[in-house]
């Protein structure tokens, strides 16, 4: 629901000493509404939209404070531009390389699993995301032609 994380942003500003402006709750809202994978600039241009004045830096400062407080991830696309996930919950993703869409993916892989194996590198995991990557099924269907 909107609303949740304008609340979250607000308050993690305030405990900073940050300043809450309507540009960067208008960049919280659009988060909340959107289930989506988006890069800066698309917030950048959402927000320029509805409210003007609102800079490049303080889109991706307060992308990053969002990520920190958990509302949003960033999708591991390697190369490319920094894409966020708009939807904060555990999940994975398909990277068509033929059109480049990015596509949830829910499946149970355990990553409690990895993170032993990782661990057992005396490597301290912290998250973890898979990435498949090949063909969507439009780009799978276009190639057989
Ligand atoms: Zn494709
Ligand atoms: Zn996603």
């Amino acid at each position: 629901m909107s609303g949740i994380v304008e609340t979250a942003l607000a308050d993690a500003l305030r405990s900073r000493g940050g300043r809450v402006t309507p540009q960067r709750l208008a960049i919280a809202r659009i988060i909340g509404e959107r289930d989506a994978h988006v890069t800066a600039e698309e917030i950048f241009g959402a927000v320029t939209e509805r409210l003007p004045g609102v800079s490049m830096p303080t889109v991706y400062a307060t992308l990053e404070l969002l990520e920190e407080l958990g509302h949003i991830a960033r999708v591991p696309t390697g190369s490319g531009p920094v894409l966020f996930d708009t939807r904060a919950d555990q999940h994975d993703h398909m990277i068509c390389r033929g059109c480049g869409d990015v596509i949830d993916l829910d499946a149970p892989i355990n990553r409690r699993r990895l993170f032993a194996a990782a661990s057992s590198h005396g490597f301290s995991a912290e998250c973890a995301q898979v990435v498949v990557q090949g063909l969507c099924a439009t780009c799978a269907a276009t190639n057989q032609r």
